[in-house]
């Protein structure tokens, strides 16, 4: 079983490796690090803000880490919230506040043009300092109006191709066989799988 750093501390990508990784990973977070303080997100693109938290966890762990580094990216908005996904109603915001504001301003801006997807990019390092970069897209559209209980983020406005509800609707099942990061953590198994270290 491969010791594995995850550069998060979002309980819910958490839980979404925990599934996928299940028999093939023991899953450790910067949590159980009191001496650690995650890097400001300070790269332009998600490759690099996954290669700044992943980098800076390896100097500290060693071993196998991942980052992930992931968003929505909105065709009618130009691309926002991308990168500032986890920030887009300001520093602190919740996951509410970030829908809330999604959904104005696909009323002012979207011209009837929902489309949109999550971007994934992870960055990982083999214990001996091999970097692994691994990218996916998962589209789909944004809904109306919030519905659904289960995942995070904009989960509750987010409408896969081919589907009529949103991912919040569709649960977890869905998610973790069909999106952005569980084509990553399945790409990422790959990688564990191909390797001896
Ligand atoms: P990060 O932790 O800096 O990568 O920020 C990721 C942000 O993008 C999250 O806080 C969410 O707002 C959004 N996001 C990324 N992946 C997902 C997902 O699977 N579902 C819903 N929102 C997501």
């Amino acid at each position: 079983m491969i010791s594995l750093w995850v550069a998060t501390t979002n309980k819910g990508k958490l839980s979404e490796f925990k599934n996928i990784l299940m028999n093939v990973a023991e899953l450790h977070s910067p949590s159980e690090l009191s001496a650690y303080t995650a890097p400001k997100e300070t790269g332009t693109t998600f490759v690099e803000n996954a290669r700044i938290k992943a980098k800076s966890l390896h100097a500290v762990t060693g071993g196998w880490v991942v980052a992930d580094d992931s968003g929505l990216v909105v065709e009618s908005l130009g691309g926002l919230p991308g990168i500032h996904s986890a920030r887009y109603a300001g520093e602190k915001a919740s996951d509410g506040e970030n829908i809330s504001k999604l959904l104005k301003m696909m009323q002012i801006r979207s011209g009837g043009n929902r489309k949109a997807k999550f971007v994934c990019a992870f960055v990982a390092y083999s214990p001996s300092g091999e970097e692994h970069v691994i990218e996916t897209e998962f589209e789909g559209e944004i809904s109306q109006k919030v519905s659904g209980k289960s995942g995070f983020g904009y989960d509750p406005v987010f409408i896969p191709k081919g589907e009529t509800k949103t991912l919040s609707d569709l649960g977890a099942a869905f998610k973790n066989q069909h999106s952005h990061r569980a084509q990553a953590i399945h790409a990422l198994k790959a990688v564990f799988q191909s390797q001896k270290d």
